[in-house]
């Protein structure tokens, strides 16, 4: 290809609104451009990212037996209602209408009309199990769009989906797709790190996330060198052992001015339980956690089995709950609603909490012996100083990463609410087992170029740059520079070589600013006094100033054909 011939818009600013490196380098280098908020168009050379990215995925789901097609963008509001999802998907789902008033949703993801599909081709455990994948684009009216093509509401998806006899082949199954997203991120050249992830009451049982590591990264992973790593909304802890102290008696003690209660809580948030009123279903409980921790309220969802949970925080709402007018209310006295406590509360000694008579403070409290809970469970966030929950050795430790690909197990959650079964060997039917397995195509770009750059530009992997080599002649116009380019053009494409060459009529400084920005991997430049001496400059990218080869052409172009058709 010819830079005259393609559009590549470089800029030398980004636009104000660029809010990350890889949002800013994308639209330098004339990769993207912005339609509306959560809207991108790409252009030719994001396309062709964007296409190496998809045949790497593409390889790994064929090599795991997955057949790809392709379903609709819209999808009828019938099949949502039979999995709820209509209702529950929440403000993200894209609705519309057809002229009969007939309602559809943008496809967020296609649980629902894969399996409709299933239902209806799938009869015998002999057609299982399966494997169907697609690339598509997927619509989510994402509350806040923003880091380029990182969060917005169209991208591309492509998705997976597996059916089985029984659970059993699903985790066999499970495994091998684990690998292969392993395998993706491995040809993406990315520094990742696959962990565990809550899978909300309404996803399904288990799942893990595929977190590319990065600064900018909107999630945050717990981890640990003896190979634990979780999502930390998800990462387990343990119950963090308190020096057990002697218990005294109980005491209702004036709680101190605010300027010692600040300090008192500086010091004693260890000893102190915070006490808030959720609702969850409608129904009303109270949650107990240390003073210095944070529920985890998709913990609770877990626990608790729904996704309805919402804390209570006006007066009015809690005195009618609790029948009391503060926020913080005592542990003693309201059993008749639900307490649930977190692990390290019930652990503490001398536990101090707000009392419920206006400025005073309960003081030696102890579990067991003046409260009782319904339930003690793991419900708060991970905090810094939490010990591994696998090895229980070391510390954890935290990184910041974005999320490319997400493997659930389903198990039956769409095939009994939407009736898809097989019949076994012994004709009885059952329920179809499904997993499936989500990767950011779109993300993926943004993420490679977080990982993947220096001052001057994007730094490309050779799998995923739009071009192998760019050719520079500095003066296209001589004769023959021309000839020993194109020479080498023809000579390199007809090896299957992906080559970009320079032909503008630029000063090569210009030519030099624009290879990096777009961050080709390999860089060929013809100039007349190096000409003069059989020779033409190959440098890699990723190389720095002084690593310039001077070979002839014929054995930059071997160089270059042997590092790409290995
Ligand atoms: P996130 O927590 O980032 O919103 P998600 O859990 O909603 O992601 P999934 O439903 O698991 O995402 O979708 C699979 C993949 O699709 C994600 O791993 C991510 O790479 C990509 N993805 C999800 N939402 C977006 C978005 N708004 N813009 C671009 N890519 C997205
Ligand atoms: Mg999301």
């Amino acid at each position: 290809m010819f830079f005259t011939k393609m559009l590549i818009p470089t800029l030398r600013e980004a636009p104000s609104d660029a809010d990350i490196i890889s949002a800013k380098l994308m639209i330098r280098a004339g990769m993207i451009r912005k339609l509306a908020s959560g809207f991108y168009e790409f252009l030719p050379l994001g396309l062709k990212v964007l296409k190496k990215v998809e045949s790497i995925i593409r390889e790994e789901m064929n090599a795991v037996g997955g057949q790809e097609i392709s379903l609709p963008l819209v999808f009828p509001k019938d099949l949502w209602i039979e999995t709820g999802r209509w209702n529950t998907y929440g403000k993200e789902l894209f609705k519309l209408k057809d002229r009969k008033e007939v309602e559809f949703c943008l496809a967020p993801t296609a649980e629902e009309a894969v399996t409709d599909l299933v239902r209806k081709e799938i009869k015998s455990y002999k057609q299982l199990p399966l494997m169907l994948y697609q690339f598509g684009s997927k619509f989510r009216d994402e509350i806040r769009p923003r880091f380029g093509v990182m969060r917005v509401k169209e991208f591309l998806m492509k998705d997976a989906y597996s059916f089985h006899v029984d659970e059993s082949d699903l985790e066999r199954y499970y495994k091998v797709m684990f690998d292969a997203y392993t395998n993706v991120c491995k040809k993406c050249g990315f520094k990742f790190r696959a962990v565990e992830a809550a899978s909300c009451a309404i996803g399904g049982s288990f799942s893990h996330e595929f977190m590319i590591l990065a600064e900018t990264g909107e999630e945050e992973i717990a981890w640990c060198n003896c190979g634990y790593g979780a999502n930390s909304e998800k990462a387990e802890c343990l119950s963090i052992y308190q020096l057990k102290e002697e218990p005294l008696p109980l005491e209702e003690a004036l709680a101190p001015n605010v300027e010692a209660v600040a300090k008192f809580l500086e010091i004693f948030q260890k000893k102190f339980i915070k006490t808030m009123i959720y609702k969850a279903d409608g129904n009303p409980i109270i949650i107990l956690v240390r003073g210095d921790h944070e529920i985890n309220e998709i913990k609770l969802q877990i626990l608790l089995d729904t996704d309805d949970i919402v804390l209570v925080d006006e007066q009015a709402t809690v005195f009618s709950i609790v029948n009391s007018s503060l926020v913080f209310v005592d542990l003693v006295g309201h059993r008749d609603v639900k307490i649930i406590a977190d692990l390290s509360v019930v652990e503490i000694s001398n536990a101090v909490t707000e009392a419920n008579k206006k400025g005073y403070h309960l003081k030696n409290i102890n579990y067991s012996r003046d409260y009782s809970v319904d339930i003690v469970a793991d419900i708060r966030k991970v905090v810094h100083g939490d010990i591994c929950p696998k090895c229980k050795k070391e510390n954890l430790k935290f990184s910041r990463g974005i999320e490319i690909g997400h493997v659930f197990k389903l198990g039956t959650k769409y095939s009994k609410s939407m009736n898809a079964t097989y019949l076994d060997a012994n004709g009885k039917e059952n329920f179809i087992v499904m997993g499936c397995y989500g990767i950011g195509v779109t993300r993926i770009l943004a993420a490679t170029i977080e990982q993947s750059h220096d001052d001057n530009g994007i730094v490309w992997t050779d799998n995923m740059a739009p071009f192998n080599v760019v050719v520079i002649p500095v003066n296209y116009a001589d004769a023959k520079i021309k000839e020993v380019t194109d020479k080498l053009y023809k000579e390199l494409t007809s090896e299957g070589i992906d080559v970009l060459v320079d032909d503008r009529d630029e000063r090569v400084g210009i030519k030099f600013k624009d290879a990096d920005l777009i961050g080709i991997p390999y860089r060929i430049t013809i100039g007349e006094k190096n000409l003069e001496k059989g020779h033409v400059e190959l440098k890699a990218r990723r190389d720095d100033k002084e690593s310039v080869k001077l070979l002839s052409p014929q054995e930059s172009s071997s160089e270059i054909i042997k590092i790409f058709n290995k």
